[in-house]
């Protein structure tokens, strides 16, 4: 796959699960931050819903550059910096490389490291990372044992559920949510369920295909 002829279907998947779930996001960032998540990231989605034929042109690297910068310049909050960087960075590690999972899941790892780098953040803090630090060290593992695609799809499906669970039960170190102390013991950081459910819906997207 030198091209990223599959984004359009992706984002469509995406945006559709984001839909789906738009009223218990709301609910989740009204709980413990200040309700906005799924707006800005519905304003970042209709952005990139707006160039996805040009998208579908580009190569792999050129391609998640832009869906970065895109994000990067059209979602605002904390959220959209960090999704912003996120693809900024897989772009980057997508530089001249083919798309298969071997090097897909190299570049998932970069993008999730230039998050923890950006939001000076990391793993047991209430945040996105839950979701997305799991799922690469899942992808990671998965392509090091040479395990079949349909069941690195099912790891990377449950890893992302059970970090996004995770949140629940943590307290917030960043972001809005950490001045609320342990308030927020008993709610789902919006962030790590907007992730995981983004990464579903690509599962399952290339789960049936
Ligand atoms: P804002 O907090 O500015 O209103 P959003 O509501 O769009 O922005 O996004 C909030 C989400 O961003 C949180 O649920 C959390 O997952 C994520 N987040 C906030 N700060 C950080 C951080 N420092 N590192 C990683 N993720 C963060
Ligand atoms: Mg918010």
């Amino acid at each position: 796959m030198t091209q990223a002829s599959i984004l359009p279907d992706i984002l469509t998947a995406i945006q559709q699960t984001i839909e789906q779930h738009n009223i218990e996001i709301t609910e989740l960032d009204k709980a413990i931050g200040d309700g906005d998540h799924v707006i800005n990231l519905q304003r970042g989605l209709d952005a990139l819903s707006a160039i996805s034929d040009e998208l579908a042109l580009l190569s792999w690297s050129q391609a998640l550059t832009k869906i970065g910068m895109t994000l990067m310049s059209t979602m605002g909050g904390a959220s959209g910096s960090l999704f912003g960087t996120l693809f900024m960075a897989m772009g980057k590690a997508a530089k001249d490389l083919t798309m298969n999972a071997e090097n897909f899941a190299m570049i998932f790892a970069q993008g999730v490291e230039s998050v923890k780098l950006r939001g000076k953040a990391d793993i047991g803090e209430k945040t996105m990372l839950d979701t997305l630090i799991p799922v690469a060290n899942s992808l990671l593992d998965d392509v090091e044992h040479d395990i079949a695609f349909r069941h690195l799809l099912e790891n990377v499906d449950t890893h992302a559920i059970q970090g996004m669970e995770s949140t629940r039960d943590l307290l917030a170190t960043k972001g809005r949510a950490s001045f609320l102390g342990d308030r927020v013991i008993g709610h789902i950081d919006a962030g790590a369920r907007t992730s995981q459910l983004m990464i579903c819906a690509v599962v399952g997207l290339l789960a049936g295909s």
